[in-house]
């Protein structure tokens, strides 16, 4: 498989090449030069196969002539032995026709392990026949710095660094970084904001003499090796529940659109989906494009779902590129007017095409412990604020009458209860417990540099560091 840039200018790259190289040279994602079609009865003849089958049939073409078979199936095996459940993504059951879908059971307890587990196993693959190393570096305000951390360890070929903002990051997403004790595993604890974690990390990336001395990369949600392997669960739930045969949607909170495009390209691939249903907190961009048709930027308000206090979704641009019938230069055009003018409309005719499929709703803070106490109370289910919104969404889909009434509804479950309790407490009374593997998480010893926002500082930690590293 080639992959090919939304923008149109950067070249196009093969797999590996994709995997290491994150964003295009003209700013651009990558995208796979076709996609794979499945027939209906090849997704039947998928019923009742395990996990990591699916997973191999699914991601195949996509790693095709990059990765053999027996290499990609071990590390499909390996990844997804990490997760604490043997169906890796179970589905429970809510309601009718209400399915949750289950992507917490990873070993940092949100959906982010589904991909990172295996892509850190590919960068290693890949890096290892390259004979390469690189260095991650990366930002986080919580989900996406451990599950990179947890991918990682112990990987011979990749030395890690993530800033968190200094006393800003709940206890235990906190201690989920700092409490991994491989030696290339690098923790900073930053004084400043999430804001200044980020401007440190473009700015360690803007320095080129760094950024090749220590071959610098990154892992965030538009490497396209993370959606491929978030379509897997999208078979796998719906394989549960009779596809092809049987009328199914999903319901995803949505931040930075990569899990719903997931979705989107499980659809492209064959599997039958009526309707994929978009959640949004008080960050709600996408709702209201949904709606209106107009794109328009708005400030970021930090919500109880901060994993979705997203302004720009990058991923969307990706389900752009398929609206524009792949005229990157076009695409490109439609970027440069959202980014200079903050808001942008694609033309009515493409608005509606993507209403075929695509619909949104909004949940601010008080809604979201609404519905957590009310599945609470209706099922006995602890859920996350991420999750309630999803939730929320596919009910007023249901009520709002656009889906037959006997389709059934996925909703993604994407992180567990316990990663935010304050939220889950405040709205049942309850407090989340952490699942047994991470019970004694808060007595473990941590270790963390605390660093000054200074990027002077910061890079002499990292000379150090890696100067250290090459002499062990
Ligand atoms: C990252 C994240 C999201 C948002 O996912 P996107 O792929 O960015 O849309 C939702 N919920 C949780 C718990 C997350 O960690």
């Amino acid at each position: 498989m080639r992959y090919v840039s939304t923008r149109g200018s950067a070249p196009d790259l093969s797999f590996e090449q994709v995997l290491l190289a994150g964003l295009a040279r003209d700013g651009g994602l990558y995208m796979p030069e076709t996609w794979p079609k499945f027939s209906k009865a090849e997704i039947r003849a998928m019923h009742g196969l395990p996990y990591s089958d699916v997973a191999q049939q699914v991601m195949r073409p996509y790693v095709a002539g990059a990765i053999s078979d027996g290499d990609f199936k071990a590390m499909i095996d390996a990844a997804y032995q990490s997760f604490g459940h043997p169906a890796v993504v179970p589905l429970k059951q809510l309601d009718a026709n209400l399915f949750l879908a289950e992507l917490f059971h990873g070993p940092t307890l949100a959906f982010k392990d589904c991909a990172l587990q295996l892509v850190g196993r590919l960068f290693d693959h890949v890096l290892a026949k390259r004979g390469q190393r690189v260095t991650i570096v990366g930002a986080t305000s919580g989900d996406t710095g451990s599950a990179a951390i947890e991918a990682c360890r112990d990987r011979e070929a990749i030395e890690v660094f993530i800033f968190h903002p200094k006393g800003r990051v709940s206890d235990v997403q906190r201690r989920q970084m700092t409490t991994v004790h491989s030696p290339n595993i690098h923790n900073i604890a930053l004084e400043g904001t999430f804001d200044d974690c980020q401007d440190m990390v473009k700015a360690l990336f803007a320095d080129e003499a760094l950024r090749d001395r220590y071959n610098l990369s990154a892992v965030n949600s538009i490497n396209w090796a993370r959606i491929m392997a978030q379509i897997v669960y999208y078979f796998t739930t719906a394989l549960s529940l009779g596809a092809p045969d049987r009328k199914l949607a999903f319901a995803v909170p949505t931040g930075n659109f990569g899990n719903v495009f997931a979705a989107y390209a499980a659809h492209r691939m064959g599997l039958p989906i009526e309707k994929l249903i978009i959640g949004s907190n008080a960050n709600d961009i996408l709702a209201r494009f949904m709606d209106t048709g107009r794109m328009e930027m708005a400030p970021v308000t930090a919500t109880l779902s901060p994993s979705m206090d997203i302004q720009i979704s990058s991923n969307f641009e990706r389900l752009l590129f398929e609206h524009y019938k792949r005229d990157g230069k076009a695409v490109a055009k439609a970027m440069e007017t959202f980014r200079r003018e903050r808001a942008v409309d694609f033309g009515k005719a493409r608005w509606q095409a993507m209403r075929k499929l695509f619909e949104g709703h909004r949940l601010g803070d008080n809604g979201t412990k609404e519905v957590i106490s009310a599945i609470h109370k209706m099922t006995g289910e602890l859920i996350d604020p991420h999750t309630a919104i999803g939730i929320e969404a596919a009910g007023r889909a249901l009520l709002e009458g656009g889906l037959a009434p006997e389709t059934a509804i996925i909703a993604m479950a994407t992180a567990h209860p316990a990663k935010f309790p304050a939220a889950v407490e405040a709205a049942t009374g309850i407090y989340p417990a952490l699942p047994p593997r991470l019970a004694d998480l808060l007595s473990r010893p941590e270790t963390c540099a605390n660093l000054p926002n200074d990027i002077a500082r910061v890079k002499t930690f990292l000379d150090e560091r890696l100067a250290a590293r090459q002499a062990a």
